[in-house]
């Protein structure tokens, strides 16, 4: 695609293009971030209100049953596990990430205690984001039982790192940073070979490429819903363990929503059959209610498809940048290689920060990771190929005319 006209014309032949009517974007914005707060579905609206206005206001109490709010975790997480190859009843969506990350490694831990007592290494990725690494530095201190953290990066890589004494590996399948995806079937695998049970962070995967866990014989796996899923900021995640540890699953955040007859009121502990008992307490059944509207839309494209697609805006927004603006200096720091290339492309600029603070201010809505990173979320649900050439033409101009270099794009603010 050369011009503006040829991403027109592919705009009129994607399939993909009429699912942007669902989402609620305001005019003007061309909205790349969708990798770290998806957009609002229009069908959450009146969700939202018939939620708050029926189910609350004039159901009370009684909701609980009546409006299936008990078992929302386990329906949507069936939903959601039916779009990552997971089987009924193995996936339940609650808390967060960073939760879901310390109940399957305290589960990990604890099965691999019974199975080979000796293992004391939790093996993660010095890339990994940081609140996996912060997860694992916590559960170490609390357990004070000689564990140790050992981080995979240039100079030791996975196939070095891994060996008797690991216990767990925890890694993303998409990094956040740079947007380089593994082999899922292939490092599970090879954990496996080494006696490793593996924790699979979806947060940058789900809703962004196909994943299949059944097919992977993954262990554990975790991630987000208000990313690629569009479920709302903050909205809860999710946690999937493999039928195979599935009864062998006991966790340290024992709370009465995991208990196998919560309402029995027991003094006793006793964990739940199935998905229930990676659950804790009480959920946020507003917040939990809206991921329904992202996820029936991405179930509805189909991950193959959006996978197609979001390829092809990946491809296009690297040639259009690399020929562009090919005076400036800007790195590809993702993979080109599709094998290996998530739903997001990053480039390193040594004035990163401001050139996105600058783009923001036209409404070419980014985002910035520490160090010198842009960032660009490629979202086939609700963006077009004339968008990226659009974001490619506003990147181009603020380049050349040095338009970032000015004292309030500087400025810094909380969240980046
Ligand atoms: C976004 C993200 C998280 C976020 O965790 P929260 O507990 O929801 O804040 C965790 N892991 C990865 C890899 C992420 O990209």
């Amino acid at each position: 695609m050369q011009t503006r006209e040829d991403c027109l014309a592919a705009d009129r032949q994607d399939p993909l293009a009429p699912f942007k009517q669902q989402f609620d974007l305001p005019p003007g914005i061309i909205y790349l971030d969708g990798n770290s707060l998806g957009v609002l579905p229009r069908s959450a609206q009146d969700r939202a209100l018939d939620v708050i206005k029926h189910e609350w206001g004039a159901g009370l109490i009684r909701s609980w049953n009546t409006a299936g709010w008990f078992d929302l975790p386990a329906r949507l997480g069936n939903k959601l596990g039916s779009l990552l190859g997971a089987q009924e009843g193995e996936l339940v969506i609650t808390d967060t990430t960073s939760l879901n990350i310390f109940k399957a490694l305290a589960a990990a831990l604890r099965i691999q205690q019974q199975r080979a007592p000796s293992r004391r290494v939790i093996l993660s990725e010095r890339d990994n984001f940081p609140t996996d690494l912060y997860m694992i530095q916590g559960m170490i201190d609390l357990l004070q039982q000689g564990y140790e953290m050992r981080l995979i990066d240039d100079d030791l890589p996975l196939e070095q790192a891994l060996d008797e004494t690991v216990a767990v590996l925890l890694l993303s399948h998409v990094n956040y940073r740079s947007g380089e995806m593994y082999d899922m079937n292939g490092v599970t695998t090879l954990a496996h070979e080494h006696g490793v049970l593996t924790i699979w962070d979806l947060a940058h995967a789900a809703g962004a490429v196909p994943v299949n866990l059944t097919e992977a014989d993954a262990d554990f796996a975790v991630g987000c819903t208000y990313k690629y899923l569009n479920g709302g900021p903050g909205s809860p995640a999710f946690i999937w363990v493999s039928p195979r540890l599935s009864n062998d699953f006991r966790q340290p955040l024992s709370g009465w929503w995991g208990h196998n007859r919560p309402f029995d009121m027991a003094v006793a502990y006793e964990p739940a059959e199935g998905a229930r008992r990676y659950l804790c307490g009480t959920q946020p059944i507003i917040s939990m209610s809206l991921i329904e509207c992202g996820l029936d839309i991405a179930l509805d494209a189909g991950m193959a498809e959006v996978r197609r697609k979001s390829l092809a805006l990946g491809d296009l927004f690297i040639d259009l940048v690399q020929h562009r603006c090919a005076s400036h200096p800007l790195a590809l720091v993702t993979p080109r290689n599709h094998a290996t290339r998530g739903s997001h492309v990053s480039f390193r600029h040594p004035n990163g920060f401001e050139v996105m603070q600058a783009l923001i201010k036209r409404g070419v809505i980014g985002d910035y990771r520490e160090p010198e990173v842009l960032r660009f979320g490629l979202t086939p649900l609700y963006l077009g190929y004339a968008d990226v050439w659009d974001a490619v033409d506003a990147l181009k101009d603020i380049l050349d005319t040095r338009s970032w270099d000015r004292p309030e794009f500087k400025e810094r603010t909380a969240v980046t």
